[in-house]
Parts: structure tokens; sequence; C-alpha cells
């Protein structure tokens, strides 16, 4: 039976920490405070704005969602966000994707200053991970960094892994793949025209799915050792609704030795990794 590696003790010891440090923060007069933009009433993206606040909230930070109308005009939005880019009481910004299609032209990431780019997408800050940065200087995308945070708790060292990354998003695959690699791990990075999926997945020492199809990896993409370590991004739905990831969690669960729960697992991870930009990213403010 697989080790079922879940968020959740390690997120209170992290919010432990992040509570500590953000009353440090408050006591030089620096409340730590995020802004969200939100358009429109896209139903997942309220539930994950609201999650993201509630969690600024529980360390003592400030977060406010800035809710802008679905048919907002090019002007007003862009308007909105280079006034809390320049506001220097706001320590982390971001807007929340997805856009609605007449914004969809705009790179957000690059319109957020890189020191209040918590969401890790700006072009600086991917180039710091491009160079090797694990996180020393970079604000990380929050996903790939709370893999990370999950696979340190659990002991696990990259330092010549093999891993497959499956997904090439510029949110997912190719940063955590990069971050892999600074990690000294050997990563395949597949996706949808991966002609060998199931030859890489069999041959990796840790396989991560970030797919976005529910239940896609299921035991025929193991090893029969029962050695493997499987990371599970995806957040779906499965034919009776529920929530559920990219991996078939009952069919691995007696062939892996490692597996991180949907829910439960690295969406949890993400809010996290977050909480820990934020508190980085007002402590780099106020140092300068
Ligand atoms: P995208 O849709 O942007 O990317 C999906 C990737 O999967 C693409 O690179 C695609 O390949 C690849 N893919 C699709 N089908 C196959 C296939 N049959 N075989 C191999 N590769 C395939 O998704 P995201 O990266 O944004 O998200 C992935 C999943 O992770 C989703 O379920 C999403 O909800 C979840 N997610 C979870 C987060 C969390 O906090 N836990 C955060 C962000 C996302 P190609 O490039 O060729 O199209």
């Amino acid at each position: 039976m697989a080790t079922v590696l879940k968020a959740a003790p390690i997120s209170q010891q992290i919010v432990d920490d992040l509570a500590k440090q953000c009353s440090l923060l408050k006591k030089d007069g620096c409340i730590p405070c995020l802004k969200v933009i939100l358009i429109g009433e896209h139903a997942p993206s309220v539930i994950y704005t609201r999650n993201k606040k509630k969690f600024m909230e529980s360390i003592g930070a400030e977060c406010e969602i800035i809710k802008l109308a679905e048919d907002v005009s090019e002007e007003n939005f862009l308007n909105t966000l280079k006034t809390q880019a320049k506001d220097k009481s706001v320590h982390g910004l971001f807007v929340q994707l997805p856009l609605p299609k007449h914004l969809s032209h705009i790179d957000v990431g690059q319109l957020v200053p890189p020191e209040k780019d918590v969401d890790g997408f700006h072009a600086q800050n991917l180039y710091k991970l491009m160079a090797g940065d694990k996180g020393e200087n970079a604000l990380l995308p929050c996903t790939p960094k709370g893999v990370m945070t999950m696979l340190k708790h659990a002991g696990v060292s990259l330092e010549g892994k093999s891993v497959a990354v499956i997904g090439r998003s510029l949110i997912v695959g190719k940063p955590l793949s990069l971050l892999m690699t600074n990690y000294n791990a050997t990563v395949t990075m597949c996706h949808s025209k991966t002609s060998n999926l199931k030859q890489v997945t069999k041959s990796s020492d840790i396989i991560v799915a970030a797919i976005g199809r529910a239940k896609f990896i299921n035991s025929e993409f193991l090893r029969s050792e029962g050695d493997q370590i499987l990371i599970d991004v995806g957040i779906n739905h499965d034919s009776d609704g529920i929530l559920c990831g990219d991996i078939d969690q009952n069919d691995v669960e007696n062939k892996c030795a490692l597996i991180t729960p949907v829910p439960g697992g690295v969406g949890k991870m993400t809010i996290v990794s977050l909480g820990q930009n934020l508190i980085t990213a007002a402590t780099n403010q106020l140092e300068k």
C-alpha cells in the first residue's frame, strides 16, 4: 500500500511559520497585503480567490479581491492593474485567470511588477528559474513550488532521479520541469504528442501528472516494482461529478510507493506557496 502524502500536516507547519513572519513584519510597520483582480463570475475562479483570501487572512495578512465586471473595458482593467502595481502598500498582486475573451490577448504576468509577482509568471522571475534558481531569488510559480515543498517534507531527494512531467503548460509543467532540473533530477517533459508515454513513465522514478484529464494515469503507466512516486496535480471531475485528479488513485494505490491525493494534495499546497511568496515579497520590499 502506497504512502499517501497529504498536504494538511505540511501546510499546518508552514502556516504557523508564516503567521510568525507576518507578525514580525507588522511590528516593523509592514502589513503584508495581497490584491487579486477577479473579472466576472467564473465559478471556479470565484472559489479559488475566496480560498486564497481566507488563507492570507489566516496567517494575518490582508487580502482584497477587486471585482471587475465580465465586460470591463480594456482601459479600465489596465488602469486598475497599474494603480495596484504602483501602490506601495500592496506587496503581492495577480489577476485571477482565465481572462474573458476580449482581454485574453493581454499578458498579465508581464504587467505585474516582478517584485509583486506572487504568481511567479513575470519574465524576470521565470528567467531566474531558467538560470538555475531554486527560489533563492525568484518568486516561483505556486504549484511547482508546492510540489517541491511536499517532496522535501517527504524526504524525497531529486538528485539523480528520473522524472516524467506530463504536461507542458506555463503554469505547471514547464516551470516544474525546470525547477526539478535545478534540483538535479533528469526530467522528461511529456505532452499530448509524446509517442511513447508509457515507456517514459515506466522508466521514471517520479511521475507528475499535470494533464487535466480525469484518472488518465492508471497502473498501465507504472512499472511492476511498486517503487515509483506519483504526484497528482490534476483537478477534474469524474463522470459522477466527483472531484478527482489526473491519476486513477484506486487503481494505482497498491502499485506505487507514494502518492499525493486529490483533494488534499497539491491544490492545497498551491495556496500555501502563494502565502510564502507574499511574505517573501513583503520582506523584500521592506528591506528595500
Ligand atoms: P493545460 O491544459 O494548460 O495543459 C495540459 C497539458 O497536458 C498540456 O501540455 C497537454 O499537452 C498535456 N496533455 C493533454 N492530453 C495529454 C495526453 N493524452 N497525453 C499527454 N499529455 C497530454 O493544463 P494546466 O497545466 O493548466 O493544468 C493541468 C491540470 O492541473 C488541470 O487538471 C488543472 O486543473 C490542474 N491544476 C491544478 C493546480 C493545483 O493547484 N493543483 C494548479 C493548476 C492546474 P499539449 O501541450 O500537447 O496540449
